[in-house]
């Protein structure tokens, strides 16, 4: 069984056609799906699925391009007594992005910083999004983490080597996305054959990102699997070695997650 370790069911593209997703995850031995918290406000939504699934849990947290609407008044407290329902597994996605930079940089700081104590304090993993800010992703994670420790994901991993051997150094695990499968994504391939298999996840960052061959349809959970399969090539090891692999790292590090239930 392989797990989506990111989507977003709860935007419309798939959340439209739930019951035909979750068909077909099925389908493809997609067992469990973590699908994300992106806005505050629209995390009802993103809850009732959860509730609705057994093999279903999500996160809470705003994502660095809602910082600017949402980030800078939220408070540890209020990501706490949300992460506090069963469901709820994960802080984020929080994080950097200076790609798009559509919230001010210093206020998606403030919030990650936000994000990162709600982490530790409550022991549940930071999922964090970075995107063209290598440096401060790196300096940020290791200031927070010598004030105190917290376990954590770099989701869609796509930053330069340094973000994954830094994150790594403080205990974190790497999410590998569709774009591993892109013909033009080189630098990330010759990054996946290098990192250890004990710290590899898989997912989709669906509706987004839909990996080869599936390129320019709406993504979903089921096609984790073409994502595994190139892992497993770059890694040069069996595909269902991958698969078991990165479940259970998915488990150890949601480890809030009862797997009886899954
Ligand atoms: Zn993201
Ligand atoms: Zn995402």
């Amino acid at each position: 069984m392989l797990v989506d370790s990111h989507c977003h069911l709860n935007f419309e593209q798939l959340s439209s056609q739930m019951d035909d997703v979750l068909r077909r995850a099925e389908l493809a031995n997609v067992g469990h799906m973590l699908t994300i918290g992106t806005k505050l406000r629209e995390f009802p939504s993103v809850l009732s699925i959860a509730e609705q699934h057994d093999n279903i849990h999500c996160s809470v947290g705003i994502h660095p391009h809602e910082a600017e609407e949402e980030g800078a008044d939220v408070t540890v407290d209020q990501l706490l007594k949300l992460a506090a329902h069963p469901k709820v597994v994960g802080i984020g996605e929080t994080g950097l992005d200076y790609f798009y930079e559509h919230s001010p940089r210093e206020i998606q700081k403030q919030s990650f910083r936000i994000h990162i104590e709600a982490a530790r304090q409550s022991g549940l993993p930071l999922i964090v999004h970075t995107r063209d800010a290598d440096q401060d992703t790196i300096d940020i994670l290791t200031e927070e983490y010598a004030k105190g420790p917290f376990t954590g994901v770099i989701h869609c991993f796509s930053s330069g080597w340094e973000v994954a051997e830094k994150s790594m150094e403080i205990g974190f695990y790497i999410s590998i996305s569709g774009i591993v499968t892109f013909k033009a994504a080189k630098d990330l391939q010759d990054h996946v054959t290098k990192l250890p298999m004990d710290r590899l996840l898989v997912e989709t960052d669906s509706p987004y990102l839909a990996p080869v061959p599936n390129r320019g349809k709406t993504n979903e959970p089921s096609f984790v699997t073409h994502t595994a399969a190139k892992v497993a090539e770059l890694q040069g090891v069996d595909p269902a070695m991958i698969e078991e692999t990165t479940t259970n790292n998915f488990f150890k590090l949601f480890n809030k997650i009862d797997r009886k239930v899954s």
